[in-house]
């Protein structure tokens, strides 16, 4: 698969503050490529590097063959970036912000088919600034794709949505990768780096910690199985602990945690099964993309951003 966007060895400082130290990343077409860090790793400066809004002080970076900074111009046309919310003007209407967008473009998309696909059809004479969270979030997507482009970069994808609109932008998003566009994803929420991404960078103090799938990263991590249950008879503890799967057993309420290496299950489950105990409300907690995370940064994860970024000037 031929690469669609290289960053080698990236350097941004602004001032004193060196945003990004050394990034290098490839995305392979048709990828969903994620990246991941914690606040202020170097993310956002990396994409807007990547779209020419930024100018790298060191480091090589080719999107679609084209120079971002030497072909600016060509790579509007075949870049589709998400605007960041308070980037459109509130009066104007959703159909006529894609009819504008859209004149921007060689080969734009056409708007009705779009904020069909968006759910956004009903929406066309409602003001921008009218708009839900949700609804908001299905434009800046639908002006990302209105140029039709080959690459869609997405920063903070479902920041400020709720539970259900951040599953339905998820399936969106897993939509326009079916129908050919590479997609590069800012994120700092595990769950959805976890669903969507093909790879992910790890980007922690401005440099690339690790790139790997969301199953290779979690496996990089030493992990422990969890084993959640509640007993149905009162048991002795050292039934457990004399198990050498099992490296702990601690008492939460009536809710007995059991920690083990991979056959803890097995060997926990066996033991209660030929003592009659039967495990209710059984459990298993897997490492996932969280522990990576924590264990290659050393930070945990933020839970949420404010939905709207406060952007400085460019480059
Ligand atoms: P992230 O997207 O991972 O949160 P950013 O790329 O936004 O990280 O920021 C990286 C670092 O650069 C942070 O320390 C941030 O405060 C700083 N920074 C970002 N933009 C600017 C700017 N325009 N001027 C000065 N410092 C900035």
């Amino acid at each position: 698969m031929p690469a669609v966007i290289e960053v080698h060895n990236l350097h941004k400082s602004y001032g004193d503050t060196v945003a990004v130290d050394d990034v290098s990343l490839t995305v392979q077409e048709g990828e969903i490529f994620g990246i991941l860090g914690p606040n202020g790793a170097g993310k956002t400066t990396t994409v807007e590097c990547v779209e020419g809004l930024r100018r790298p002080d060191r480091g090589e970076i080719s999107v679609l063959g084209l120079d971002p900074q030497r072909d600016r111009a060509e790579l509007t046309q075949q870049l589709g970036v998400q605007l960041q919310d308070g980037e459109l003007p509130g009066r104007l209407k959703v159909g006529e912000a894609l009819t504008l967008y859209g004149s921007f473009y060689r080969t734009p998309a056409d708007p009705r088919a779009l904020m069909e696909t968006l759910g956004l059809a009903d929406k066309s004479s409602t003001r921008c600034g009218k708009l839900s969270g949700g609804q908001r979030q299905r434009l800046s997507i639908a002006l990302a794709l209105i140029g039709n482009p080959r690459v869609a970069v997405l920063d903070e994808l479902t920041t400020g949505l709720d539970p259900q609109a951040r599953r339905d932008t998820w399936q969106l998003i897993e939509d326009v990768r079916a129908r050919g566009v590479t997609i590069l994803l800012v994120t700092h929420f595990m769950e959805e780096a976890e669903r969507l991404c093909d790879r992910i960078a790890l980007i922690d103090m401005g440099r690339t910690v690790v790139v790997d799938t969301p199953a290779g990263l979690t496996e990089r991590v030493q992990t422990e199985q969890r084993i959640h249950f509640r007993p149905s008879v009162p048991f002795d503890d050292r039934l457990l602990t004399g198990l050498p799967e099992v490296t702990g057993v601690v008492h939460r309420g009536d809710v007995v945690v059991v920690t083990g290496n991979d056959n803890a299950l097995n060997a926990v489950t066996s033991v209660l099964a030929r003592n009659n105990i039967v495990a209710r409300q059984l459990r298993v907690e897997q490492a996932g993309l969280e522990d990576a995370f924590v264990a290659l940064t050393g930070r945990r994860p933020e839970n949420e951003r404010h939905a709207s970024r406060n952007r400085p000037g460019r480059n």
